[in-house]
């Protein structure tokens, strides 16, 4: 059992003011797995307090420092990188190879990554008779999601501590427990008292309370669009930053010179990564009409064999949803999509074969999908792929354009050029050219609904710097 029992503030595990705790269950397994405690408001005060005295110094610490615990903490992260794996796995049901590689190898290597950046970065510039200065912005509250819990943490955590920001964490009520494991990192590599927090508790209340808090000067969310929206609303009367990283619902288009044997293959794990858990997850493919047969027939064939089981088991491709909740949230969209009269070419309702317990659903598929339909227009967050034609290449980019979100994207083409040409037509802050890389030093951030600011590389150091001109 994973029990924690206190808070991390100022440098100490405390008790927390709160009371109760929250449940942790295996959605593999189905059984409770462990707990954390319900942090108050009291709490959020006494650690915005810490963080608000910590911040005085720390502002001011040497870039050497900052570099040398950013690369402390990747190390650690390699040290205690399986306890991690496994811990995340428990939480929620990722596969243990991909836990190893995404969820504790990418985190790894954007601390390292801060610290490279840190190297090099300029603090000041002049314009004419003018110094402009970059300055940390304050004390930050992070709020976090729980689908890649330590990634989304680090997103955050490591460009805050190479600005010289100091900051409150509330991780996400379904997937605490690699938040706890950091506060204990940061602790034993020396990261002075107060400069990282941690309170554990509900978004509604303490989540709420963090980004209405007057000496807070940054919050920086990740989750759903109506949670951020909430959040936006409770910031706004203290005019703090805000910056949201929210849902998507992310077009894969395939250009009329790509290959569709390649496009097939490479759509499947495009949308069904981590479960379909994945903000940025390719779940529209839209494809041109005279493809349509052979991709389609192709994903068929090998969705059936895309191995839906055992996160532990390491030829598992797709593990459970994260909770019972998102189990039926997702059913109900595979139910929604045979009533709108989708055309069903793999997975569907029910378990997959082979499993009775654990918050499963089937990898699935639906062609001739239409625009006035719900499983076109809404984010369902698990392994459900959708597909439509189109006749001109105009008509793709309105298909692919037509979303109120805007994360991600993808296009397939032999000619490179005229795939960039047509990212470029595309209302997203990423795109993917013919199976392009995650790159986390480059920007990671959302148009239209899914967000504001962006995350990683230099940009995500950005936001967390103030900047002031000072004229002589
Ligand atoms: P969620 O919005 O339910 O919760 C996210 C966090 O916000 C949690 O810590 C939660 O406790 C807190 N929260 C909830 N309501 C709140 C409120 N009113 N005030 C303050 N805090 C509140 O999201 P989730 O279910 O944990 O994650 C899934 C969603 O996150 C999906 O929509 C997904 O697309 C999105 N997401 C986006 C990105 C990105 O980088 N753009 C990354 C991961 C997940």
């Amino acid at each position: 059992m994973h029990t924690r029992e206190q808070l991390y503030i100022d440098g100490k595990w405390v008790d927390p003011v709160g009371k109760g705790s929250i449940e942790i269950i295996n959605p593999a397994t189905e059984e409770i797995i462990g707990k954390v405690p319900v942090g108050s408001s009291e709490d959020v005060d006494k650690a915005v307090h810490a963080a608000k005295l910590a911040f005085d110094s720390w502002s001011k610490s040497s870039v050497e420092k900052r570099i040398e615990l950013l690369n402390l903490l990747s190390k650690a992260f390699k040290e205690r990188g399986e306890e991690l794996a496994q811990t995340i796995t428990a939480e929620i049901g990722t596969p243990i190879g991909y836990s190893r590689v995404a969820m504790v190898g990418t985190p790894r290597v954007v601390s390292r990554s801060y610290a490279k950046i840190l190297e090099e970065f300029s603090w000041e510039e002049k314009v004419r008779n003018s110094i402009i200065c970059k300055e940390p912005i304050g004390v930050c509250v992070f709020i976090t999601p729980w689908n890649f819990p330590l990634h989304q943490i680090i997103g955050k955590v490591a460009p805050a501590i190479a600005a010289g920001c100091t900051m409150i964490l509330k991780p996400s009520k379904e997937a605490p427990l690699s938040a706890f494991i950091l506060a204990e990192i940061l602790d034993e590599i020396g990261l002075p008292a107060g400069v990282f927090n941690l309170v554990s508790g509900h978004g509604s209340e303490v989540g709420d309370y963090m980004s209405s808090h007057p000496d807070v000067d940054m919050v920086s969310f990740t989750g759903s669009t109506g949670a951020g929206i909430s959040v936006s609303q409770s910031a706004a009367p203290t005019i703090k930053r805000v910056t949201l990283e929210l849902g998507g619902k992310s077009a894969n288009v395939a250009l009329d010179d790509s290959e569709p044997s390649i496009v097939a293959k490479k759509a499947i794990a495009a949308c069904h990564q981590n479960s379909g858990q994945t903000c940025s997850a390719l779940t529209r493919l839209i494809i041109p009409e005279s493809m349509n047969r052979e991709v389609c027939e192709i994903i068929a064939a090998k969705n059936n064999s895309y191995l839906a089981g055992d996160p532990l088991d390491e030829n598992t491709r797709c593990g459970p949803m994260v909770s019972s909740k998102q189990q039926s949230s997702v059913s109900k969209y595979i139910e929604s999509g045979i009533n709108e009269g989708a055309t069903l070419i793999s997975g569907g309702l029910g378990m997959p074969d082979g499993l009775t317990k654990g918050f499963y659903v089937k990898p699935t598929i639906f062609a001739d999908v239409t625009p006035n339909m719900k499983i076109w227009k809404e984010e369902i967050f698990g392994p459900v792929l959708v597909i439509t034609t189109y006749k001109t290449e105009e008509e793709a980019l309105s298909l692919a354009n037509d979303s109120i979100y805007g994360l991600s994207g993808g296009v397939w083409s032999g000619d490179e050029k005229r795939a960039i040409n047509f990212a470029k037509g595309m209302r997203t802050g990423q795109v993917s050219i013919n199976g392009g890389a995650f790159n986390i030093s480059a920007p990671f951030g959302g148009y239209k609904l899914s967000g504001n600011g962006r995350e990683l590389g230099t940009h995500g150091l950005d936001e967390f710097l103030e900047i002031k001109s000072i004229q002589i």
